[in-house]
């Protein structure tokens, strides 16, 4: 497998965070391991990975999640010690303080972290970043560890360690958390999951003994009957399609939420549900924020249409080219409206 650091990065690590020091107890490195807002399994998988590798090499690392993640995520090995900024911000805000290392992981830009951005903004300990976002912020970190390339930031965690020499000493659980990453960053390896290396590094991990189908039940299979209703509900009322131009837009707004009892994470993975369809190109799903007057934007396309061009012209937002996200401040009305545009102008590529 292709080397993804160079030396002088190699160097800039053990710089940064050297794998073999002493650990004296009381003075170890403190390390936070922040990841974007609204973690998704690839966000938790690599930085509780992280977290659980730098505890067994001597460090003190704290994982920092900038808002709650979804209850099918809480399972994974080390989710229960993660601390959630904007629930216990008086409490976390001294520990991200106190770091002397900050690696971000599985974001590229400070803005990612909503609030939690400007507390690490404002520290002066050396940033790692470690990420698969296009288009890094440049100038926040001093080691940049960028591939775009690869399908997750697990997959990218995974290789470093490799890289480190550190594969053989990978535990069990550290295994279930990358696994779990990859898969939710690949839907179940059904995109950007085409490259031969990726099929050699599930078998490292499987090496480890994971249970790769039970983690695949851990994160899929966990409807509650009001989701799956709801689900039923959107496809059959709320779906839009539009048959010329090869795309689909579905809404959701905070009365629904209400009439389903929909739980955080409910709707999550909704927005792949149309392109299920037949020549469907690209899936646009809008739902009402449940705090700020906004529609937040997820969507998703199937071979080269750029979601996330559409996403930063649109949307304000940006993201992967199958798989981008944004928002519109404004009614659902509004959101509809900008999404219609959206459609109108890159219809030249929708047609096709
Ligand atoms: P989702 O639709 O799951 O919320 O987001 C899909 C992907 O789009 C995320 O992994 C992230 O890369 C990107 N994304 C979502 N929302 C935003 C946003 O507001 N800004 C940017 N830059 N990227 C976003
Ligand atoms: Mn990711």
């Amino acid at each position: 497998m292709q080397s993804l650091l160079t030396p002088e990065q190699i160097a800039l690590w053990q710089q940064l965070l050297p794998l073999d020091e002493g650990r004296e107890e009381g003075k170890q490195q403190r390390i936070v391991i922040t990841c974007h807002k609204g973690p998704d399994g690839d966000a938790i998988g690599s930085a509780t990975a992280l977290a659980s590798w730098l505890r067994r090499l001597g460090k003190e690392a704290t994982v920092v999640a900038p808002t709650i993640f979804p209850d099918f995520l809480k399972w994974i090995p080390g989710a229960d010690q993660v601390l959630v900024y904007d629930k216990h911000e008086a409490e976390v805000q001294p520990v991200v303080e106190a770091a002397d290392l900050i690696i971000m992981a599985d974001h590229g830009e400070l803005s990612r972290m909503a609030a939690l951005g400007d507390v690490v903004a404002a520290s002066t300990a050396p940033r790692i970043m470690i990420d698969h976002h296009l288009d890094p912020q440049q100038g926040i970190a001093q080691l940049v560890i960028s591939h775009p390339e690869l399908s997750s930031t697990c997959e990218l965690v995974l290789r470093l360690i490799i890289e480190l020499g550190q594969y053989e000493a990978l535990t069990h659980d550290e295994a279930v958390s990358l696994y779990t990453g990859m898969m939710t960053d690949t839907g179940a390896f059904t995109y950007a999951s085409s490259r031969p290396e990726i099929y050699q590094l599930i078998s490292l991990l499987l090496a480890k003994g994971i249970d790769k189908d039970k983690i695949y039940r851990n994160v899929f299979f966990t409807y509650s009957p009001d989701r799956l209703r709801l689900m039923g509900y959107l496809l059959y009322v709320k779906l839009e399609l539009d048959r010329k131009r090869h795309a689909a837009i579905m809404t959701f707004t905070n009365a629904e939420r209400r009439r389903f009892r929909t739980l955080n994470g409910d709707t999550e993975g909704f927005v792949n549900l149309p392109l299920q369809i037949l020549g469907m190109k690209l899936s646009i799903f809008l739902r009402e924020d449940t705090e700020r007057p906004l529609v937040r934007v997820s969507l998703r396309s199937v071979d080269d249409f750029p979601c996330n061009e559409m996403a930063a012209e649109f949307f304000g937002g940006g993201g992967h080219k199958n798989a981008a996200g944004g928002e519109v401040w404004g009614t659902m009305d509004q959101a509809v409206k900008r999404a219609k545009e959206a459609i109108n102008k890159y219809a030249p590529l929708l047609r096709a």
